[in-house]
């Protein structure tokens, strides 16, 4: 990697300060998936075992720059010290003197996880001062927080203007992974797209045109493209205003000579309801009425037969409106098909790894993204403002 990591740095006895990703799912004051904190537990723990003084920061939610009391940080300070097995004390505040004070006492490989940084409308603003303010708790700052690299804030850009400032293993390990395909993959190279948000993925697809061999459209954003194709697709979800361009993707794969595969057949309902009346149609056979709300079979078969040789897929977006039964069978046979190739497996966005982890097969994929927009922008070839603001090797 280009980027100097927490191994390239002396941390032993320094204050530390660590971005990490903990905005998790809560209900309740419960964390109901820890995925994103045993994500971080490599650099915590090798940060303790280098006796350094670990402070932690991150968002949580959307609390819009003020105190919002459901957005505290408490319970995944009580989930962190459960998977450490060692006491993480949890300040009231990100910044201040209490702040300032606690950390004056630390010993090295104490642990504290500061209040969410998003209750000071300065972080999403990348306020100079509140950077430094950040920037003078620590020596060094590291950033692992990959899901939050793609936002120039305080926390993730700003501050590393100030301090010596380096990748943790998370930000290390998803670098590697998701830079290897867009630079070296193995060929066969798939990728399969789908969800909702054709504006969001387009970019995507142009971007990796130029790399894979076989470029998949599934899910709600392949509506564009049938509509592209002259099909009409009744009340399906569908992007009127990116019509053009997915036309123009469809000639600019045949001109690079990518293999571009598009539905076949759909399951279609006139509501998107698990007990609405279904079918499964050819893609010239959807009523005006009617929406296609995941793959049929026919290209369940097309699409996993063209995963059989890959050597290397990404994926990114469900088939199907894979939250309802009814609608998940696409989006399943993709997960199923996944976990059985011999090839490396890489799965990014929230849902799809929801959807991986729903299907039970997460443990056969070769690397599940802990950063849906990063991951997305990553793939898109943009450069990300918490990656550009580490130190070069
Ligand atoms: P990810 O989070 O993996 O990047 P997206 O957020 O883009 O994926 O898309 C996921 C959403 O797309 C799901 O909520 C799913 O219900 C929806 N979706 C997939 N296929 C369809 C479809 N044919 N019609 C409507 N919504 C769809
Ligand atoms: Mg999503």
């Amino acid at each position: 990697m280009a980027k100097k990591t927490i191994r390239d740095i002396d941390v032993s006895g320094k204050r530390v300060l660590v971005r990490v990703d903990f905005n998790i799912p809560l209900d309740n004051g419960q964390v109901t998936e820890d995925n994103r904190i045993v994500t971080a537990l490599p650099t915590i723990n090798y940060l303790i075992e280098q006796k350094a003084k670990i402070i932690l920061i991150s968002h949580l939610g959307r609390p819009k720059g003020q105190v919002d009391e459901k957005y505290r940080m408490d319970p995944v300070a009580r989930r962190l010290s459960e998977l450490l097995g060692k006491e993480v004390v949890k300040l009231g505040d990100c910044v201040g003197d209490e702040v300032r004070a606690t950390i004056e006492k630390m010993q090295a490989g104490d642990v504290i996880l500061l209040e969410n940084v998003r209750f000071h409308p300065e972080e999403e603003k990348n306020d100079e001062k509140f950077a430094r303010q950040l920037a003078d708790l620590a020596d060094i700052y590291v950033n692992d927080a990959f899901g939050a690299a793609h936002r120039a804030h305080a926390s993730t850009d700003g501050v590393a203007e100030f301090l010596p400032a380096v990748a943790g293993f998370l930000m290390e390990k998803e670098l590697d992974i998701l830079g290897r395909l867009l630079t070296h993959p193995e060929h066969p190279f798939v990728a399969i797209l789908g969800g909702a948000k054709v504006t969001d993925k387009i970019a995507v697809i142009a971007n990796l045109l130029d790399k894979v061999d076989t470029m998949i459209i599934g899910g709600g954003m392949s509506n564009t493209f049938l509509k592209a194709q002259g099909y009409d697709v009744g009340k399906s979800l569908v992007d009127i205003s990116k019509v053009d361009l997915a036309k123009s993707m469809i000639s600019e794969a045949k001109s690079k000579g990518v293999r571009l595969l598009l539905p076949v057949d759909v399951v279609i309902a006139p509501v998107a309801a698990p007990d609405a009346e279904q079918k499964n149609v050819p893609v010239d056979r959807i009523p005006p009425e009617w929406m296609a709300l995941d793959i049929g079979a026919d290209t369940v078969a097309l699409f996993t037969e063209a995963l059989k040789t890959a050597s290397t897929i990404v994926w990114n977006g469900p088939m199907g409106v894979f939250e309802m039964a009814p609608f998940a069978k696409g989006t399943e046979a993709i997960a199923d098909a996944m976990a059985e190739s011999k090839g490396a497996t890489i799965v990014g966005g929230g849902d799809s790894v929801a959807a991986v982890i729903k299907a039970g097969v997460a443990g056969k994929i070769t690397h599940m993204s802990t950063g849906g927009g990063a991951s997305l922008e990553f793939l898109e070839g943009r450069k990300l403002p918490g990656v550009e603001a580490l130190m070069d090797k």
